[in-house]
């Protein structure tokens, strides 16, 4: 297929730009978002390695409880996953801080850390890019027209937290703003690790990635001109040294974004409703009757991948390797992730 990728700011430079890009999986004790986060994990971390071998660090990875309620999490994640964990070594408990190896831990055989930047537009070589913003979205019965601009047959919303092109008001993806950096320090690190924040192995010019905060209340339109960076530098470094003793300190370069989250902590991929069209066909919807998700009624060719979080580096390959599936092979996308699963909810809440 021909595949052309628009953005307006250019390839990563929403929430995709600014992340670290840790791939590392979920610990949560059960349910569908370990399922999910466990399954991605396993199918990313050797896509990238594999394929964008260039962008990509693998290391273990040293996940440390932060709190009580975590340290039970921990300790049950251990004796309940599939995934590899190994025994650290003495020498990368040594820099570990004395408090927080009170916590309990786990040491996962691998996970790692993609560049950003460098993996998105190494993904985009073979797809053509217009870095316009679109602002109209409209299907003439045959192709979708973006803008009178450009026609295409599928159009896939990768919106993030921006707004959605269409009316679709039972999807509303939650803005959470973060920031991450890249220090210098005189200490070496040997192993990706998490507690309060991420902290990454050090590469081979010394350079470790911090992140990141998770602020439910910046408004994403005020980010570049009124962050307090001062403090979000702070904030970073006071929680990693919780961790680890990181000397020499010199702070190489500052990363801001929006991460777009869904209520339910799980992604959403997939076919789009028309909620209009389906509340036409479907009214007693809005009283709370079940239907099957195949009578409701989807816009034309026209797919969703949002709500990734904090986990979009994980989520991603195989959420679109799962979308590939579904438009080539009639594949089919697992229920969980499905963005028509918001629409009863939705229409039930908005007749209250
Ligand atoms: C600080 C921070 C740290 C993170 N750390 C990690 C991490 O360690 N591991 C991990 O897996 N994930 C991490 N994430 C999350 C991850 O980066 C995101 O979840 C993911 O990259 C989101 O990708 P996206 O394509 O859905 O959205 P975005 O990257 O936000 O892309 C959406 C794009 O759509 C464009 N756009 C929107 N509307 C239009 C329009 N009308 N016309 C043209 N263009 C439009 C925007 O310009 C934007 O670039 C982090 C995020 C942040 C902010």
């Amino acid at each position: 297929m021909r595949v052309a990728l628009i953005d307006s700011e250019g390839i990563a430079s929403g929430g995709s730009g600014a992340a670290g890009a840790f791939v590392s999986p979920k610990f949560v004790k059960s349910g569908p978002v370990k399922e999910v986060s466990e399954t991605a994990f396993s199918f990313s971390l050797p896509f990238y390695a594999e394929h964008f071998k260039e962008w990509t660090s693998v290391s273990p990875l040293l996940h440390i409880a932060n709190n009580s309620l975590s340290n039970e999490r921990v300790r049950y994640f251990k004796t309940h996953t599939s995934l590899q964990l190994i025994t650290p070594e003495p020498t990368c408990l040594k820099q570990i801080r004395p408090e927080a190896r009170t916590f309990e831990s786990l040491m996962l055989a691998s996970s790692a850390v993609v560049n950003a930047r460098g993996v998105c537009e190494a993904m985009a070589e073979h797809a053509e890019f217009f870095d316009i913003h679109v602002r109209a979205l409209e299907h003439d019965g045959h192709v979708w027209h973006l803008d009178n601009n450009i026609r295409a047959k599928r159009v896939l919303l990768a919106t993030g937290a921006h707004q959605h092109l269409l009316n679709i008001p039972y999807v509303t993806p939650r803005p959470i703003f973060g920031h991450r950096i890249n220090i210098k320090s005189s200490t070496y690190n040997p192993v990706n690790i998490h507690q309060h924040v991420s902290i990454s192995q050090s590469n081979t010019a010394g350079i470790i990635a911090i992140g990141a905060t998770h602020d439910v209340h910046h408004h994403r339109r005020h980010t570049q001109e009124q962050y307090d960076y001062i403090k979000g530098r702070s904030e970073l470094l006071e929680k990693a040294m919780r961790t680890v003793a990181l000397h020499d300190v010199e702070i190489i370069e500052d990363f801001i974004g929006v991460r777009a989250a869904s209520i339910d902590h799980l992604p959403m991929l997939g076919p789009v409703v028309d909620s209009c069209k389906t509340l036409e066909k479907l009214p007693k919807i809005e009283r709370g009757k079940r239907y099957d998700i195949n009578q409701y009624e989807y816009y034309p060719n026209l797919y969703m991948m949002n709500g990734v979080g904090g986990y979009g580096f994980v989520l991603a390959p195989y959420l679109a390797a799962m979308l590939r599936d579904a438009i080539v092979k009639n594949g089919t996308i697992h229920p969980l992730v499905l963005p028509s699963r918001f629409l009863r909810r939705w229409c039930i809440q908005k007749c209250r």
